[in-house]
């Protein structure tokens, strides 16, 4: 941490705030410049030094963090190699997993919609099955998901398909339930920030799929990881999902350089959504294929059997047929740019 004095500081007000850094244990080593000086605070305790609030101090201009904020999902703390996280026996991150594809219908909204397109994404290579039986919609008169029952039609898709089972937890209410169905639990935009749910995921012994918020940093994003981590349940994949940009021609601005950093910060896997940041059919090829070239873990992707009669995100569903031309081009594009020579 450092802490920089506004040019005007006094000596008394800079020896004030070095008196309490030293109170709580840590170094304080002075740098004076030519017109500020700044204090290196020194192996202190971070919550400690926090909770002194020390840019509201006199003389102080700001307060400066040097380190990450959050402790297990850095990189540093974890080791050199990213850690591998596996949905049912497909692992995703890590030295030698592959490029990953999530795909599925937006909301389970029948057995036959949902089995119809459980059985082309399985023709189509995909790795999981996505399907949001409880749904966080924007309007309370919108179709909100079939519950217990879509959970159930999402069992069944894996029976038959061998596909595990991505799909969201909205309410804690609704934990046990998608506990005992699910492969992997979705915590979406708006709950990226629900802590409570993080928290009771992070006592659970079961993947978590966290989507960064509409309006989230990275280190929002990581903070909330964190929240799972902290509790024991190292599984935690994250997934950016196009941020609020009001400039944006897309629903959602997909942040590509979120991923890089991520990938940077964090030996967590990182997958991407491209169906939610594009809001339409025609933007979901062009950012998927861009995803996979700019080192994703994976992807999660909608489609649909009957993309006009959708209850849910009609616009941006994948039809089935396009499936397996969409699976090999962005699968070749993740090969090359996992390529020795693209390093
Ligand atoms: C979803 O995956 O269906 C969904 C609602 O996504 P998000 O939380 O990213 O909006
Ligand atoms: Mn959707």
């Amino acid at each position: 941490m450092l802490v920089i004095f506004h040019p005007d500081a006094t000596e008394a007000q800079i020896d004030a705030v070095t008196e309490r850094i030293l109170s709580t244990g840590a170094g304080a080593q002075r740098v004076v410049g030519a017109e500020q000086t700044v204090i290196g605070v020194i192996d202190g305790d971070r919550d400690h030094l926090t909770s002194l609030e020390l840019d509201a101090d006199p003389g102080v201009d700001r307060v400066v963090s040097v380190s990450a904020p959050y402790k297990l999902a850095h990189k540093n703390l974890h080791g050199a190699e990213p850690n591998a996280v596996a949905i049912g026996d497909v692992t995703f991150g890590g030295p030698d997993a592959d490029f990953r594809l999530i795909l599925g219908p937006c909301a389970v909204e029948s057995q036959e919609q949902t089995l119809a397109a459980a059985r082309a994404c399985a023709a189509a290579g995909a790795d999981a099955l996505r399907g949001g039986a409880f749904k966080p919609r924007t309007s309370p008169y919108a179709f909100q998901g079939l519950g217990l029952e879509g959970l159930k039609i999402l069992a069944q898709a894996r029976e038959e398909t061998g596909l595990p089972v991505v799909t969201e937890l909205t309410d804690l209410r609704d934990i046990a339930a998608v506990l005992e169905y699910a492969d992997c639990v979705q915590v979406g935009a708006r709950n990226m920030q629900h802590f409570p749910l993080l928290t009771e995921l992070g006592r659970a012994n079961i993947p978590v799929l966290l989507k960064r918020g509409m309006g989230a940093s990275v280190d929002d994003l990581l903070l909330a990881a964190e929240y799972i981590l902290t509790e024991g349940n190292s599984q935690v994949i994250l997934c950016e999902r196009g941020i609020h940009a009001a400039a944006t021609p897309a629903r959602s601005c997909l942040d590509l350089a979120a991923v890089t950093v991520l990938k940077e910060h964090t030996h967590l896997p990182v997958i991407v959504d491209p169906s939610h940041a594009a809001g339409r059919r025609a933007l979901v090829e062009p950012l998927a294929l861009a995803s996979a070239a700019c080192g994703a873990d994976g992807l999660i992707v909608e489609c649909h059997p009957d993309p006009t009669h959708a209850r849910c995100d009609g616009p941006q569903a994948i039809t089935l047929d396009a499936l397996d031309g969409f699976c090999a081009r962005v699968r070749s594009v993740a090969a090359a740019a996992a390529s020795p020579a693209a390093a």
